[in-house]
Formats: C-alpha cells, structure tokens, sequence
C-alpha cells in the first residue's frame, strides 16, 4: 500500500519500501543515511506526526529528556567546551526549555487556519491560509552551543508536524555522543533520528531528497549545502555568521557599555555566532575602553583567566592556530597570551587595528577583539556597508538625549544586519518573539517561537468556494465582450 503510494508521488525516485525491505534483508547497497532517511519518510507518511496531540506529547518528551539528562548534557558540554554547568543551563537548555513552553502553548493557535482579508469577489467565500507540515526536515548544527542550535530548529520541525533527521556537529564530539545515545529514548526513532558522522557522512545526508534542510554554521559550508539542496529544489534556512560589528558613542556611559560588550564577546572563549566581531570608536575614546574592558576581563574572569573555571577553550588545535594567526600583525593592548595544549587564548584587546588588518579579514570566533578607531557614526556606518551584511549590530549610545535618537535612528536607516541591538549584546537571542536569523552572507532565513514554525511550515492558500451563486454571465466566461469589462455601469461582475 505504502509502496504504491511512494511509486505515484513526487518521491518515485526512492525505492519502494517493499523493494527496500528485501534489500535491507538480503544485504543492501544502500547508505545508512539513505536508509534513515527512507525511514523517516515512511513515518512521516503515516501521518503520525500530524495530530497536535503527538506534536505536543513530542515536545513534552524533548523537555523532560533536557531536563532528567541535565548532568550528562553539562558534562558533555564540559568534555567540548570547558564550559561550568551552571553556564551550559544559562547558554543552551534554558533557552531550549523555554522554546519547547512557547511552542506546547501556542501550538494550536500557529496551526489553526488563518482567515486572512477578502476582496469583493471573495466575500462570500472561505479565504485563509492553512500551515502544514513540510515532511522531513535535516537539521545540521554546529558545535559552538551544540545544544541550542542542533535542538532550537528541533523544536520547530516538531511543532510543524515534520519528520527531522538530527545531524549534530562532529566537531563538539561529546555532545553528538550523548545526543545519539539518549535522544531516540526520548523522542519516536523513526520520525526523529540522530545521525553522527562528519564531512562525508553529512555530504551522504545532503545527496538525499529533503522537503527542507536547516544548516547552522560557516558560510563556506552554507554554498555547499545550498548547492546540494539546489539539486532536490528543496528550500534551506542558512544560520550562519560573519563579523556583528560593535559601535560606541563617545558620550555613552562607557563603564556601562563595556561591561556588556565584554560579556558578549568573551562568553563561551568568544564562539559565539552574535559575538561583537570588532569595535568601531572614536580615537579620544579609545583608551578608556581598554580600561573599562580590562576593568570588566578581571572582574569577571579575575586576573588568571586560565585558571578561572568560568573561562572557556578554543574547540580544537585547528581553530586555535587559526585564532592565533589573527594576531599577526596586530597592537596587543590587553592580553594576548595562550597555551596550546590546553587550547588556552587570553580575553584579548587589540587597539589602533585598520580595515586591512588580517583579524578583519574574517569572522574571528575567538576572544580576541580588535577597537578599529572611525571620526563618528557616518564612518562607522560606512565601515560597515562596505563589508558583508552582519548577523548582529550593536549601538550603543546614551540614552534620553536628542543626539542619541539621532545616532540609533541612523544606524538602524542606514546599515543592514540579522539583528540590531542598542545597547546592549546577544540578548536579542533570548526573544522568542524577534525572528533570528541572518541577511545576506549572515543566512537565510530565521527561527525562535513562531518564526520558526512558519519557517518549517508550509503556508498554504485556501479558498473554499461554493458550487452555488453561479453566475452564468461573469466576465471571466467567454465571450469577453467590452461589456462584460464595462465598469462604467458601477456593476463588477464575478469573474
Ligand atoms: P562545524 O564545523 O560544526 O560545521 C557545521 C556542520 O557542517 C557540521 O555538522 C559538519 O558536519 C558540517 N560540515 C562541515 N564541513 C562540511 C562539508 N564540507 N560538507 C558538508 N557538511 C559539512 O561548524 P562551523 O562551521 O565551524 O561553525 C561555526 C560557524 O557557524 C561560525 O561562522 C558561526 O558564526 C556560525 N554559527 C551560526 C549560528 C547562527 O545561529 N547563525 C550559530 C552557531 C554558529
């Protein structure tokens, strides 16, 4: 029965499961992902993850799952990242859980039909637009927070009724383990598997026909994914990155706007896709920032960073020789030491850096952070459009003055970005109800509450009309005469 269905759909290039049952009996050539692939397709065929009741019983799991395996989530992340516990409930499961709450409350209200406006000829008609599953969804993360970015897109391929298939990232290694160990105990296997593996196993997941591939990470990797995805037409969201620049105001409180500017970007060993990249300020300011930074470093990390266990560690040699590297060429004004066997770099300010210094050539995704010096707003802003649109901007400026309205409302009129945040850093992110994503080389589309589930939706267009009212002489009926188009007469005829 199924078989005849895969044989008549759009998907009759993938063997039907009765042919695939034999195969799988008598030795199969096909991949393992194509197999778990095929198999979540056949899930999602049944129907069963339509019922907003399963979605919600899904969720339900995925929250308790976060919850019981705390301790093996926080050890894992402490194996990838040196990252404490009580950082890991801050930075990835606590916003995860609040995702899963928004998502059980609001579910039936995303996925009711929405009537929408009717024009005159549509009146009497049903007109809306119905959300509807999009079948199976890839989710490719990456290992920065590599639960919080793997499992957020889980989220919304659940609460839209999808299938997903979970690839985590290779790279946070401890991570993926537990997540493919302990999730299928949680969550119904077939519809919502985990596969581990790198390169070549997920360029094996890509080869396969998705109804919708979420990708988080580098943009590099992002054309590949969307070349591959190009092959199926299947739609992609890209959370990607790049450089969030960051720009003071001279006459912003500067002990206020740093502290925040240092937590931003030294969290998690600067690996964060929202991280202030750089800084863009006056000269006459630029001392004081160091300071105040240098102020904010020791306080929150006190004077020994390297022994501080709050402070985290570069994901691996390969990324810590390429952080390192940046350096070249660069003023040190704070920090700047490292120790490579423990993959250790200093929260570390760079001062008087230009547009051609080699730490602006890329997003740095490390704690080394570059003050590039501007004559004001107009140069910063400048600056920036003459680079890749970023996935983060941040002004900050001081509040309850004209000039400041001034410098916020050109910022935002004159700059494109993912997100823009006055004064402030990352906390956009923790805003279920602002959409996150990038813009330009900073991604593709976006997630977080109901965006994502519209992201992982189809939104699709109804109109239910009646077989009565039939109008034997509407104008869309041949003959088109000039009467029939005649609006003189005041009279619209139905077409
Ligand atoms: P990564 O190395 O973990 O790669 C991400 C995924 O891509 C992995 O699952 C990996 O298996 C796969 N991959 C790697 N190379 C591939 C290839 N050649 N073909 C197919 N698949 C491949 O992560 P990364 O790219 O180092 O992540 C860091 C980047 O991600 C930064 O640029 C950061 O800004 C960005 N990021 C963005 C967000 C966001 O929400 N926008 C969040 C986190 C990280």
């Amino acid at each position: 029965m199924l078989g005849v269905v895969l044989e008549s759909s759009a998907y009759s290039n993938i063997p039907c499961p009765l042919f695939y049952q034999s195969l799988t009996q008598y030795g199969s050539s096909m991949s393992r992902e194509q197999l778990v692939v095929e198999r979540a397709r056949r899930a999602f065929q049944t129907g069963m993850s339509k019922p907003l009741k399963f979605r919600v019983h899904q969720l339900k799991n995925l929250h308790r799952f976060i919850t019981e395996r705390r301790k093996d989530i926080a050890d894992a992340v402490k194996k990838d990242l040196n990252k404490t516990e009580h950082s890991t409930e801050l930075f990835e499961t606590l916003g995860l859980e609040g995702e899963i709450d928004v998502a059980v409350e609001r579910l039936a209200e995303w996925a009711a039909p929405r009537p929408v406006e009717k024009s005159l000829l549509t009146i009497l008609d049903e007109v809306y637009i119905q959300p509807e599953p999009l079948g199976v969804v890839l989710i490719i993360g990456a290992w920065n927070y590599p639960w919080a970015v793997t499992l957020q897109p889980l989220v919304a391929a659940i609460a839209a009724g999808n299938a997903a298939v979970v690839k985590p990232s290779e790279v946070s290694s401890h991570s993926a383990k537990v997540m493919e160990e302990l999730l299928p105990l949680y969550l119904d296997k077939e519809l919502y598997p985990v596969v581990c593996g790198g390169v070549s196993e997920t360029q094996e997941l890509l080869r396969q026909r998705f109804d919708h591939i979420f990708y988080t990470g580098n943009s590099t990797v992002g054309k590949l994914v969307m070349e591959a995805a190009a092959r199926h037409l299947t739609p992609v969201t890209l959370e990607l990155g790049g450089k969030s620049p960051c720009y003071i105001d001279k006459d912003v409180d500067l002990r206020v706007a740093c502290r925040r500017i240092t937590w931003g970007k030294f969290v998690n060993c600067g690996q964060t896709c929202i991280a202030p990249d750089y800084i863009l300020c006056e000269p006459s300011i630029q001392d004081r920032v160091v300071e105040e930074i240098r102020k904010c470093i020791t306080e929150f990390y006190t004077d020994d960073p390297k022994t501080f266990e709050d402070y985290g560690r570069i994901i691996n040699q390969r990324h810590f020789q390429r952080v390192m590297s940046l350096l070249e060429g660069s003023t040190v004004a704070i920090g700047g030491d490292s120790d490579q066997s423990q993959c250790y770099i200093a929260p570390t300010v760079l001062k008087d850096v230009t547009g051609g210094s080699k730490v602006m050539q890329e997003e740095i995704f490390g704690p080394l952070l570059p003050i590039v010096t501007v004559s004001g707003v107009d140069e910063a802003i400048q600056f920036i459009n003459e680079r890749e649109k970023p996935l983060a901007l941040y002004v900050f400026s001081p509040d309850n003055k004209v000039k400041t309205i001034e410098v916020k409302s050109k910022v935002i009129a004159e700059t494109s970005s993912g997100a823009l945040v006055a004064n402030d850093c990352l906390v956009h992110f923790t805003v279920s109800a602002l959409p996150f994503g990038g813009v330009g080389n900073s991604g593709i589309g976006r997630y977080h509450s109901q965006h994502g589930f519209d992201q992982l939706s189809h939104l699709r267009a109804c109109l239910i009309k009646k077989l009565n009212l039939e109008d034997a002489n509407a104008m869309r009926y041949p003959p088109h005469t000039a009467k029939k188009l005649d609006h003189s007469t005041g009279q619209i005829n139905r077409p």
